[in-house]
């Protein structure tokens, strides 16, 4: 913002789109020269690809002056594609949007108990970056500097259990204002995926949990939580 106002205040018309980009941001941001993308799909400075990105459009035109000396990938390098759970990311530069974990936990994926993939979430209950984090180049990327506004909110209730038992003014106000991926209306979808994630990383104290969620005032966290239970009985677990 404070960036918006200093373009403004020097005489230059902009437009931005703060939530998508005004632009296809990670192409905008290698054509201006600051860093480039590589095998995974993801967008890297020399501090690799834990960035945000964000274009202003402006009314003049610019010149290119910025060149980066960063090194490609490795030609033989496919950490990213072996650490890839569902194979998504099936070849150098190729995600198949339908199978990413990272989609089918946030605009896709609506009824986990039809998905062919949903044991192969893992731990993730929104998102996912395996293919990042096994990348060499962002080796020590997380430095723990800066201050995340309002985690405090809710950093202690981001456990499985809880989310599964959260009340849904506390997901709408506090929870979804900062994963958003997950559309307005659908405040549910955190609670299913949290159910999955319970069934993937099964432990003894999520059943009274699971069995709590049949009572959901929604039906999608009460047919999840009925199916979690059910897929547990097969294994002769519940
Ligand atoms: S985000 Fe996860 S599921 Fe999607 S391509 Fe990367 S590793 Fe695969
Ligand atoms: S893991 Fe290897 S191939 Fe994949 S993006 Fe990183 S350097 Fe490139």
């Amino acid at each position: 913002m404070a960036f918006e106002k200093y373009l403004g205040d020097c005489g230059l018309q902009v437009a931005t789109d703060r939530d998508f980009g005004i632009t296809a941001l990670r192409w905008a941001a290698m054509q201006s020269g600051i860093g480039i993308i590589r095998k995974n799909n993801f967008f890297y400075t020399e501090k690799g690809s834990y960035q945000y990105l964000e274009a202003f459009l402006i009314d003049v035109p610019l010149k290119h002056i910025v060149e980066n000396s960063i090194r490609p990938c490795a030609e033989k390098c496919n950490l990213c594609m072996r650490a890839c759970p569902t194979h998504s990311l099936e070849a150098p530069y190729m995600m198949c949007r339908n199978t990413c974990v990272s989609c089918l936990t946030t605009w896709d994926g609506w009824d986990l108990r039809k998905e062919p993939l949903q044991n192969k979430f893992g731990k993730w209950i929104y998102g996912c970056d395996a293919c990042q984090d096994a990348c060499p180049h962002n080796k020590n990327a997380w430095q723990e500097k800066e201050v995340f506004p309002a985690l405090e909110k809710c950093s202690k209730q981001l456990t499985y259990s809880k989310i599964v038992l959260a009340d849904y003014e506390w997901i709408k106000t506090v929870l979804r204002p900062k994963l958003w991926y997950i559309p307005e209306g659908k405040e549910w979808r955190y609670k299913i995926n949290a159910l999955n994630a319970m069934l993937n990383n099964y432990v003894e104290e999520y059943l009274s949990i699971i069995r709590e969620a049949c009572d959901d005032e929604y039906v999608e966290v009460r047919d999840m939580a009925k199916w979690v239970l059910e897929e547990l009985q097969k294994r002769n677990i519940n």
